[in-house]
């Protein structure tokens, strides 16, 4: 990353991800060096810092950072090496912080104008080991599966099918599953014979996942 002024604001924002029980340093670190502030509509720079949710247009919204590590915290990532798949890129922010604490993040987003966005931000914060796709990510992204972990941010009906079968042994997918309304943060594991496990996190309220296995358009 590059450096900027903004460190102490950033971490503060470490402290309040620490007080919501992030613990995980490589995912902390994250939070201290990603530069949030390129990630956030030029409207909301001021606010870029503070551990809340915010609109990115197209009627879509960035979530809490805190949610967010809490997220990433449960795949654990532990060697640095894995291959992740993003399902809505959204402004970009969190793609950033898979990729610092990853190998290598595919990250799929429905909305052309945001994915544009994103990748101009991911570039100005001189993130180079992600690559983008628009399409439907309930689809996954079957050219470089199998993945080691898939993270997902938007609200589903139910896991994917495409998504579990892009997981590779041992793998692992964080989604909010639920009502349009309202979720539950779930960690979908695969059990010896590939079985998946559903763990509840904590409840959670996304914007919807729009596509073939997700809410109607
Ligand atoms: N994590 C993002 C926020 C994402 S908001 C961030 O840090 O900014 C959820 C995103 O999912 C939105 O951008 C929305 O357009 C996208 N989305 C909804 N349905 C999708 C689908 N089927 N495939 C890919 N992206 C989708």
């Amino acid at each position: 990353m590059r450096a900027d002024s903004y460190g102490s604001y950033r971490a503060k924002l470490v402290e309040a991800v620490r007080a919501r029980g992030v613990r995980d340093l490589a995912v902390l670190r994250a939070i201290a060096e990603v530069p949030r502030h390129l990630f956030v509509p030029p409207a909301f720079v001021e606010r870029a810092y503070e551990d809340t949710a915010l609109p990115i247009g197209n009627g879509q919204t960035m979530s809490q950072p805190s949610t967010q590590a809490l997220a990433i915290e449960a795949l654990r990532l532990v060697t640095g090496r894995e291959k992740v798949l993003e399902v809505g890129t959204g402004s970009g922010y969190q793609t950033a912080l898979l990729a610092m604490v990853a190998g290598q993040v595919f990250s799929v987003e429905r909305v052309a104008a945001l994915a544009d966005k994103a990748r101009a931000a991911l570039a100005a914060a001189a993130v180079d080991n992600v690559s983008l796709l628009v399409g439907d990510g309930t689809l996954g992204w079957r050219a470089f599966a199998p993945f080691d972990a898939v993270i997902v941010a938007a609200a589903t009906p139910e896991v994917p099918r495409p998504l579990l079968d892009q997981l590779a042994p041992g793998g692992r997918i964080l989604l909010p599953v639920g009502k349009r309304s309202s979720q539950v943060l779930t960690l979908v594991t695969l059990d010896a014979d590939g079985a998946p496990i559903q763990t509840a996190l904590t409840d959670a309220r996304f914007v919807p996942l729009l596509g073939t296995h997700g809410f109607d358009a």
